[in-house]
């Protein structure tokens, strides 16, 4: 059969979750793989009597209406080769972009190191290869001349923040607000937010980020410069953001609050962090204990105040002044409400 490569570079014809490898497996045998899958790759294929994922150039509407196709149509890889009419991304000029290598995670180095021995062609070739996009699309660049590279279409985004009508009286209002200035017009470490997969990045990390600011500031204990929340209270006022599902996830957040001066460090409490299925607890089971601390620091430049201490009593002032809307406004930086 002819390989089939996924927009993003996944091997279709031979991923477990395909209809293919479900014709190509024998019943009996369906078991014994599914069970080497989840070794190596972390995650078990669904069940054999399902039909199976009949690949991403499946066009929305024909897709079927089993809950699995959700994924798929929501895929910004997907949506972005679909946007630049390419077949995969390795047709893309801006290959690989920040959203390639946000998603290069399987590769057999990393399955390696985590399963602490050498991987080698038997075990690579079966499971791990045809989820190792970066290699694969790696391989599919190399065969092509330039004449084939395209440019991805442009798209724009501006971000929504609401002009002061006023001057803030309090300068510490003032000091914060130049800060969050700061963050709201920053690209969150994305190359690329005029592409249809950066852009969506982009989206995710800014809701994830103004979310988690309002409620560490809101509900962390602060003791001037520095601020602590622990993952139970993060996890009973996380909605509607979910919280990061692993330490990579988090360090990323990290990574961007220490552009803006704004050290964080993330303390475990528990050696049971994480669920059987990968997922980083935020409680540890049966005692509903926090299973992490998180503490935040301000820098140099924010030490001329005490930064989060003054930045709650503007929540505070804003929710009190604006109610269920205080959040919304917070997000688009919306302070018109604290001025004179
Ligand atoms: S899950 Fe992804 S790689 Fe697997 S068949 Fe579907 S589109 Fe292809
Ligand atoms: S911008 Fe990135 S995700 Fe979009 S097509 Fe290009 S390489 Fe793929």
């Amino acid at each position: 059969m002819k390989q089939i490569i996924s927009r993003c570079g996944n091997i279709c014809s031979e991923c477990p979750w395909s209809t293919h490898m479900r014709k190509k497996i024998a019943k009996e045998d369906w078991d014994e793989y599914s069970k080497q899958i989840k070794y190596y790759i972390g995650f078990k294929p669904v069940k054999y009597e399902w039909e199976g994922c009949v690949g991403c150039f499946t066009p929305n509407n024909e897709l079927p209406s089993h809950p699995f196709f959700n994924f798929l149509k929501k895929c910004r890889t997907r949506k972005c080769g679909q946007h630049n009419e390419i077949p995969n991304c390795a047709y893309c000029r801006r290959f690989p972009c920040a959203n390639t290598v946000a998603r290069n995670n399987i590769t057999r180095e990393k399955i390696s190191e985590k399963l602490g021995k050498e991987i080698i062609d038997n075990e690579y070739e079966p499971y791990i290869k045809m989820f190792d996009a970066m290699e694969n699309l790696n391989e599919i660049r190399n065969k092509l001349n330039d004449t084939q590279i395209k440019n991805p279409k442009p798209v724009f985004y501006k971000r929504e923040i609401t002009k002061l009508t006023g001057e803030f009286n309090n300068e510490g209002f003032k000091f914060v607000y130049v800060k969050l200035l700061e963050i709201a017009n920053s690209n969150l470490k994305i190359k690329g937010i005029d592409t249809v997969a950066g852009l969506e990045m982009y989206k995710i990390r800014e809701d994830f980020l103004w979310r988690f600011l309002w409620i560490v500031v809101l509900f962390g204990e602060i003791d001037g410069n520095k601020l602590r929340i622990d993952s139970a209270t993060l996890y009973d006022n996380r909605k509607p953001i979910s919280l990061p599902s692993n330490e990579e996830g988090w360090n990323l957040y990290f990574d961007i609050l220490s552009e803006f001066n704004v050290s964080v460090e993330l303390e475990i409490l528990t050696d049971n962090l994480y669920t059987p299925g990968g997922y980083m607890r935020a409680k540890t089971p049966k005692t509903n204990e926090p299973a992490y601390i998180i503490k935040m620091k301000g820098g140099s430049d924010l030490q001329k105040l005490p930064f989060f201490k003054v930045m709650n009593e503007m929540l505070l002032e804003l929710q009190k002044k604006t109610g269920k809307l205080g959040f919304s406004n917070f997000k688009k930086l919306n302070f018109n409400p604290l001025l004179d």
